[in-house]
């Protein structure tokens, strides 16, 4: 079937799903297969729960006449996104890099959406199957889109930049995240670097933070560049902190205007500017920007503040990787808080590097005079050096409950495949 033809039939029934426990009356199912399942194989319960149209690529698995048969499942569903997006004339904003690519995408929908209709990714959808999902559940009345991409190999960017074709970019940083897919740092740059590619030949903007420096060289030849930054830029401001929550104090013609937020961590710092300067951008003004940040809480155990009993928990077990491992304890460290603890779980995907980059995270920890040490993980074993150590949070949750803190401050940051949250949820009340 010709994608012209398909994109009719989406019109009509514009909810696409990939999962039959979620199938909802006139869906349209795509049925994608992984390592583990093959999507063609529930085709039939798609339909008998409600499904408009079945696309399957596995003639086999067709029954009746609502079964659409591809060669490929997933590239049809990225051409009808690229479709969808083709029939859009309004900003499409793509954001990349190793940090801060959900926290900025959040930032920047509540501060857009105070003026325009803004679709955004929803949670983490940020991948080859997410991307295009994202764009398929963007609607007419759509004024502005977001779409977060994340990637840990090369040409993947790229990928996406084809199907989302965005007219504004933004690199939010290049760290030390999934160098093992990239290769090395300088492979991180121009993997991310893709984003800029795009822009440039397509005669985008990108957001620029002219306080990453390597981000200069990467964006050279771009005409259309909107700058920010804490030294001089086309939006400057710098954070201020107010205990352990962020503030941003921004440059105006007038007096500087404080921006408060309940986002913990200075490294937050140049996610709210770029939202300021996005904002501004479009026409936001400053106050409603200053409202919407204001009333912005994160969640899902990203940078998030709690209060467990006498003890306070900076919870950050959503990811973790050098980069914002050294952001978020030296934050941490420079925070005036009673009794300062560290629960650090390990870092996944360091591929040969990780033996060396848990030894740098033990030798950074050791930089500092910490209330108490706990290392989670097998990342951590022959490095751990006189920490204590568990094998994984399971067992150091059973410990921890067994033997709460007092009065102390806790920083919980890991991969999510080290699942710190169950040592927060450890703490009485
Ligand atoms: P993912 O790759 O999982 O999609 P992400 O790029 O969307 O991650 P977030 O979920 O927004 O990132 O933030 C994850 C963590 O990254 C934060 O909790 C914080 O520790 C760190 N972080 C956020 N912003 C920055 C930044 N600008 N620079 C460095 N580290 C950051
Ligand atoms: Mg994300």
């Amino acid at each position: 079937m010709e994608i012209k033809e398909l994109y009719e039939r989406y019109l009509r029934y514009p909810s696409v799903q990939t999962d039959t426990r979620k199938i909802k009356q006139g869906d349209i199912y795509f049925a994608l297969s992984g390592p583990n399942f093959d999507g063609n194989t529930f085709a039939a319960e798609a339909l008998q729960k409600g499904a408009a149209y079945a696309v399957i690529d596995n003639a086999a698995f067709a029954v009746g006449d609502k079964c659409i048969v591809v060669d490929n499942t997933l590239q049809t569903l990225q051409q009808l996104a690229k479709y969808h997006r083709q029939q859009m004339d309004i900003p499409f904003i793509a954001i990349t890099g190793s940090n801060g690519k959900t926290t900025t995408k959040e930032l920047l929908a509540v501060v857009l959406s105070r003026k325009y209709i803004t679709y955004a990714t929803e949670g983490n959808l940020n991948n080859h199957i997410g991307v295009p999902l994202t764009i398929l559940k963007i609607k007419k009345d759509a004024q502005m889109a977001i779409i977060e991409m994340g990637a840990n190999h090369q040409k993947e960017i790229a990928s996406y930049c084809e199907i989302a074709l965005p007219d504004y970019g933004v690199i939010t940083n290049c760290g030390k995240a999934h160098i093992e897919g990239f290769g090395g740092i300088e492979g991180v740059r121009k993997g991310k670097g893709e984003l800029y590619d795009f822009i440039r030949e397509t005669g985008g903007t990108i957001f620029l933070n002219t306080d990453l420096e390597y981000l200069e060289p990467m964006a050279d030849g771009i005409s259309e560049q909107i700058t920010y930054g804490s030294h001089p830029a086309g939006y400057t401001g710098r954070p201020v902190m107010n205990g352990v929550f962020l503030n941003v104090e921004v440059d105006t013609d007038d007096e500087p205007v404080t921006l408060t937020t309940h986002l913990v961590g200075e490294y937050n710092f140049p996610n709210v500017l770029l939202a300021v300067a996005a904002g501004e951008h479009f026409g936001v003004s400053l106050q409603e920007i200053q409202a919407a940040l204001a009333a912005y809480n994160p969640d899902n155990s990203r940078s998030q503040w709690l209060k467990k009993g006498n003890n306070q928990v900076i919870l950050d077990a959503y990811n973790a990787n050098p980069t914002s491992m050294k952001a978020a304890m030296e934050n941490f460290a420079k925070a005036d808080l009673p009794g300062k603890m560290l629960w650090i779980g390990g870092m996944r995907e360091m591929g040969t590097e990780e033996q060396h980059e848990h030894a740098e995270l033990v030798a950074l920890i050791d930089k500092y005079e910490w209330a108490g040490v706990i290392l989670v993980g097998k990342e951590f074993a022959t490095v751990k050096s006189a920490h204590m150590w568990f094998e994984n949070s399971t067992d150091a949750a059973a410990y921890v409950a067994q033997h709460p803190p007092v009065n102390s401050s806790i920083l919980i940051k890991g991969s999510r495949g080290s699942k710190m949250e169950v040592m927060a949820a450890a703490l009485p009340e």
